[in-house]
């Protein structure tokens, strides 16, 4: 089984894991050869990475592929989907090298172990929305539907779950859920964030009684969703401090670098921590070939993803910000200090 661009376990190979062991086979995670190898599974979760995995094919010639980054139609068959996640595919150093991010030794070992002796799945596929136009969920797993309960999902060498449900928030058992999480008591890492939109006093309160692995995160990713991620951010902060909240900003969709900014300010000027993702289906390249390939605007993205995320904006303003300018500068020539208007 490879997995090969995952931060954290692969559900879909946990459960293939499973079910070849149940069968009689002897399963191996990330061959490096193919010498014995009666079956090869690879998952590519990033579409910026199918074209990397592909090459896989010349030292496995058996692969068979899978995943989100994949394609949109390939899906566990039913037998293999029932299996119960096999959690001793991963050992901690298999996760401990993928994880990215600053962080002390100690604190890295101590992450990759809560990440393999948790729980993982979903009780919930799908979603209630079809309108984020970024969003592959409602094409792969269509309309909102239950699929398991939270007891199913427990690990019994730890209590903590890692819920993956594309939207907990709008499903309408999420508070009988969260109360058994509680109750349970449980710490949950709710992946894929909450839907701020439909945030409401009961959600919030039940969200704050429930143990979380780590902040509570939402998306404000498009500009006409303002007035309701704004109230729901409202809502939520009454039963949890924003201090506890990350927002994600999607940019490079459909926005624009002021609308970009503007996120950024109304969220750091409202005490929430933002936090930006670059829409890319393209492998990001370096060097300098590929900076030469780059628009004006892709540029300034990456630059401003940096400049947020690395908390950068805490000490200069993104004009001021020298990465920034100095590629600015390269890309506008001579002239850009005076366009830009920052000389009188
Ligand atoms: S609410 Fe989230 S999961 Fe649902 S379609 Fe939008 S982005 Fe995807």
């Amino acid at each position: 089984l490879i997995d090969f661009d995952g931060k954290i376990v692969n559900l879909a190979l946990m459960k293939l894991s499973t079910y070849y062991k149940s069968k009689g086979y002897e399963v191996v995670l990330n061959p490096m050869s193919p010498s014995g190898l009666a079956k090869v599974h690879c998952s590519v979760l990033f579409e910026k990475n199918r074209e990397k995995a592909d090459k896989l094919r010349s030292l496995f010639p058996k692969i068979e592929f899978g995943g989100t980054g994949w394609d949109l139609t390939t899906t566990l068959p039913p037998e293999i989907e029932e299996c119960r996640p096999d959690y001793d595919l991963y050992q901690a150093e298999d996760i401990y090298r993928r994880l990215s991010g600053i962080m002390t030794k100690e604190k890295k070992w101590e992450k990759a172990n809560t990440i393999v002796n948790a729980g993982i799945g979903f009780t919930t596929r799908g979603c209630v929305r079809t309108n984020c136009g970024f969003c592959v969920v409602p094409q792969k797993e269509g309309s909102l539907r239950h699929v398991a309960e939270i007891a199913e999902l427990i690990n019994p060498r730890s209590n903590v779950l890692i819920l993956l449900d594309n939207n907990l928030t709008a499903d309408k058992n999420c508070i009988e859920k969260l109360r058994e999480i509680r109750d349970r008591g449980l710490v949950v890492d709710i992946t894929q964030g909450i839907d701020i939109r439909t945030m409401t006093p009961e959600i919030a309160k039940a969200l704050s009684e429930v143990k979380h692995l780590r902040s509570i995160h939402y998306a404000w990713d498009q500009m006409p969703s303002e007035s309701s991620v704004l109230r729901g951010i409202d809502t939520l902060s009454r039963f949890i401090r924003k201090g506890k909240h990350l927002c994600f900003t999607l940019v490079g969709f459909n926005t624009t670098f002021e609308e970009d900014m503007h996120r950024f300010r109304t969220l750091t000027a409202l005490g929430v921590d933002p936090y930006v993702m670059v829409y890319s289906k393209k492998a990001v390249k370096r060097g300098k070939a590929a900076k030469a390939q780059m628009s004006f605007e892709d540029i300034q993205r990456r630059h401003f993803s940096r400049w947020v995320n690395g908390r950068i904006y805490k000490v200069t303003e993104f004009d001021r910000y020298s990465n920034w300018v100095k590629d600015r500068d390269a890309f506008l020539g001579g002239d850009s200090q005076m366009e830009l208007g920052l000389v009188a």
